[in-house]
C-alpha cells in the first residue's frame, strides 16, 4: 500500500556548504510538509548500516566515509505520493544528469556528494525513517 511520505538526508557537504535553508525552502515550496527533523551526525558504522544494501557495489567505502564525515540534517516528509515526488524533486543521482531546476542539480558537487538522499519505495521510507526517529519525534 502506498504511503504519503518520504525520508531524506541533507547530506555532509551541502550542510557545510551552508544549503540547508535553501534545501528546506526547495522542500516547503514543493509541498511537503516536516514530520520530524534533526541535525546529528552517522559514525561510519551507522553510516555502513544505513547504506548497507550497497555493500558489495564499488563506491560503498567512499560513500560510508563521505556520510560520516560531517553533520547532516535527516527529515521524515508528507505529501500525497510523497516518495516518487520527492524523487523528482531532487532529481537523478548524478547532478550532471539531473534535470534543470532540481535540487541535485543545483546543489550537488558530484554524483557521490549529491546533496540529500531520497526513500526509494515506501518500505525503505519506512525503515530509513525508523533508523532516525521514535515515535514520538513525529508530529
Ligand atoms: N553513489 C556514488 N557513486 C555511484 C552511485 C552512488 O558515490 O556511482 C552514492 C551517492 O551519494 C548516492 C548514494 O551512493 O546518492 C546511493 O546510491 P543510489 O544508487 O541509491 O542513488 P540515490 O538513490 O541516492 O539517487
Ligand atoms: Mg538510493
Amino acid at each position: 500500500m502506498a504511503t504519503n511520505r518520504t525520508f531524506t538526508m541533507i547530506k555532509p557537504e551541502a550542510v557545510e556548504n551552508g544549503h540547508i535553508g535553501a534545501i528546506l525552502e526547495r522542500i516547503n515550496a514543493a509541498g511537503f510538509t516536516i514530520v520530524a527533523m534533526k541535525k546529528t551526525a552517522l559514525t561510519s558504522k551507522k553510516a555502513g548500516e544505513f547504506y548497507a544494501v550497497h555493500k558489495e557495489r564499488p563506491f560503498y567505502v567512499e560513500l560510508v566515509n563521505y556520510m560520516s564525515s560531517g553533520p547532516i540534517v535527516a527529515a521524515i516528509l508528507e505529501k500525497e505520493n510523497a516518495v516518487a515526488d520527492f524523487r523528482m524533486l531532487i532529481g537523478a543521482t548524478d547532478p550532471s544528469e539531473a534535470a534543470k531546476g532540481t535540487i541535485r542539480s543545483e546543489f550537488a558537487e558530484s554524483k557521490a556528494k549529491n546533496a540529500v538522499h531520497g526513500s526509494d519505495s515506501d518500505e525503505n521510507a519506512a525503515i530509513e525513517g525508523d533508523f532516525f526517529f521514535s515515535a514520538e519525534e513525529r508530529f
